[in-house]
């Protein structure tokens, strides 16, 4: 007896419908898709309980006629290909023709639209995937698909959804995609009756990530442009170093105009953070790639998200080079706010404004620089800066510790030191207001840069111990060291094989200070083998001085002298990535006059 037979629609639609309408943000997604493809210039959307009771979207696209209307709804029905050929090169964000079945088939559906030049529209009824009505419809040239009672007819679905207000920030995540996916097309929300955002038509992508997310968010945010080449051409937003997010919540990729996830593209964009991404975290990414259609699959998966590169090697390069240009040329633009600001000179005579002057401040300066670094040695003194509102006869007072300071030579002063703050923070004055520097984080900086530089060049300077040590280490850890024995010995580690799996170290950087040089070793091989990113002995080189650095930066309650806490931030200045550590950890903090205002009740 034959057993098997084929699927009666509804049912084959269903089981359609299992992969493409996943949750409401599903239906939401595809249904905004619909209109964008429709040529719409407004798409509305109004969602309740979290879109399980409803989910309507209309804009006012090209609409359909009736015969059109009835056939959208069949299975693979699509205005947007034609032949397999045309799947090649796919220009629209739809094309399987499984959307409206899907999803008129798991809820109570009803579309209504209207072509512009038409008399009269067409409404048709739904339920469950059966086509109920079809008559004349009244509404405004466009189209509205609306869903209700999702998952009804499907109680196993039903159980799986979550929280109404996890559905509804699903939707509004699925949303914000889509708006920043097309500025130029206005999109309202209201949900549970409220509206939520009313976007308009922007035309630039900032303005559209200004409505949405805000001024702040867009003001730490550096354009990608670069790494156009003639198949590629990346483009949009990242956020400065220093700039991290809990979840990847607004690492945002579109291939072609499709918000996409793809792991190839977030291994690209960490790499090119590299430093500046702290561990754990995740970027702020606008990132548009836009290339020839024919370089992209996205017949991949059936809700469209993912997509196969012919040449994912090419787009992973141009990827990490345009973020690691942009985070770097992002610089220039950043350490303009750090020049001082402009202070008029008063008239002699003229009373002290500030009780507490700056430089007195400074002779909580402690004497001593704590870990006798290299660094004092290059030591330049600089004069300190002395606000002009402070009275000429106080700033000619011997008594004060900082005017012993000789006066350097004509250093351009880019910044004003304020003081420090619990022998860690340095407080500074830019044109933008507050500046908080952890001098802690700075210093990480400040020596992973020169120690890279010299590493690239012609590797860190050793220093001969007094007494080689040998040390044995397990059998992997052997292997790790054999390895990695050039990039050690540009590190500045004179490391050699004394047996099987015994070590000889008779030299170490010049800059590091350690008193069991057997025990320094294993502390690195531990370290860096669970380093995640070993594909480039340049990189692994970068890992090492990154986790050695940390230890030997100025610690945080390491008092220093004025004078070393201007040169440290001169240093930072001229970092490639001053912004933060080398663990991605920001090296300051910017608190704008304008938020010292609002804090102050000056502004609201
Ligand atoms: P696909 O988008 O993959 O073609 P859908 O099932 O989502 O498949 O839609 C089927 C067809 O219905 C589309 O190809 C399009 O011609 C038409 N259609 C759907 N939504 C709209 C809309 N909002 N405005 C105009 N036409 C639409
Ligand atoms: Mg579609």
């Amino acid at each position: 007896m034959s057993r098997i037979r084929l699927l009666p629609d509804t049912v084959a639609s269903q089981v359609a419908a299992g992969e493409v309408v996943e949750r409401p943000a599903s239906v939401v997604k595809e249904l905004i898709e619909n209109s964008i493809d429709a040529g719409a210039r407004k798409i509305e959307i109004m969602i309740r309980r979290g879109g399980i009771s409803l989910v309507r979207v209309s804009d006012d696209g090209c609409g359909m006629d009736r015969d059109d209307a009835l056939l959208s709804l069949e299975r693979h029905a699509t205005s947007k290909i034609r032949s397999a050929s045309d799947l090649q090169a796919i220009g629209t964000l739809g094309f399987r023709g499984e959307a409206l079945p899907s999803i008129a088939s798991v809820s109570r559906f009803r579309l209504t639209t209207r072509e512009p030049k038409a008399i009269a529209g067409t409404e048709i009824i739904v339920n469950g995937g059966k086509i109920d009505i079809v008559r004349d419809g009244g509404e405004a040239p466009g189209t509205q698909a609306e869903a209700r009672s999702l998952f009804y007819n499907l109680p196993a679905r039903r159980k799986f959804l979550r929280s109404e207000n996890t559905e509804s920030r699903n939707i509004e995540h699925q949303i914000h995609l889509q708006a920043i996916g097309h500025p130029q097309i206005a999109f309202t929300l209201l949900r549970d009756d409220r509206l939520m955002f009313q976007l308009p038509a922007a035309t630039t992508l900032n303005e559209r990530i200004r409505d949405l997310y805000g001024v702040e968010l867009l003001e730490r945010l550096i354009q990608l442009n670069g790494a156009t080449s003639r198949k590629i051409r990346i483009s949009g937003f990242i956020g400065q170093a220093g700039l991290s997010r809990q979840t990847r919540a607004q690492q945002l990729v579109f291939v072609n105009g499709r918000a996409i996830e793809s792991g190839l593209i977030t291994v690209a964009i960490r790499e090119g953070y590299h430093t500046a991404l702290m561990k754990g975290r995740y970027p702020v990414t606008f990132l548009f790639l836009d290339l020839d259609p024919a370089a992209v699959d996205v017949n991949v998966h059936p809700a469209k998200r993912e997509v196969r590169f012919r040449d994912p090697t090419g787009v992973r390069e141009a990827i990490v080079r345009c973020v690691q240009q942009t985070l770097e040329r992002g610089r220039a633009e950043w350490q303009q706010k750090f020049r001082a600001p402009h202070i008029e000179p008063e008239p002699v005579g003229t009373e002290a404004k500030i009780p507490e002057a700056p430089h007195r401040e400074l002779s909580h300066f402690a004497p001593g620089f704590g870990d006798g670094s290299h660094r004092r040695a290059e030591f330049a003194p600089a004069p300190p800066v002395i606000p002009s509102s402070l009275a000429p006869q106080e700033r000619g007072d011997p008594g004060h510790a900082v005017q012993t300071i000789p006066p350097a030579k004509a250093a351009p002063q880019q910044f004003q030191i304020i003081g420090v703050l619990n022998k860690l923070y340095v407080l500074m004055e830019n044109a933008d207001g507050l500046v908080l520097v952890d001098q802690h984080a700075a210093h990480e900086r400040i020596l992973f840069e020169e120690l890279r530089r010299r590493m690239e060049e012609q590797g860190v300077p050793a220093q001969k111990l007094l007494l080689p040590h040998t040390f044995d280490l397990p059998p992997r850890d052997a292997d790790w060291i054999e390895r990695n024995m050039s990039i050690l010995q540009k590190m500045g580690i004179g490391i050699e094989s004394f047996g099987p799996s015994t070590f000889k170290i008779d030299s170490l950087p010049a800059f590091l200070n350690v008193s069991d040089p057997a025990q320094f070793m294993r502390k690195v091989i531990d370290d860096l083998k669970s380093a995640s990113n070993t594909s480039s002995p340049m990189r692994l080189g970068e890992e090492m001085i990154a986790k050695t650095v940390c230890r030997h930066a100025v610690k945080a309650n390491d008092p220093l002298r004025y004078p070393e806490v201007e040169k440290l931030i001169r240093d930072l200045l001229d970092c490639d990535l001053p912004y933060c550590c080398p663990h991605g950890r920001p090296t300051m903090i910017q608190i704008s006059l304008a938020e010292l205002e609002k804090k102050f009740g000056r502004k609201i």
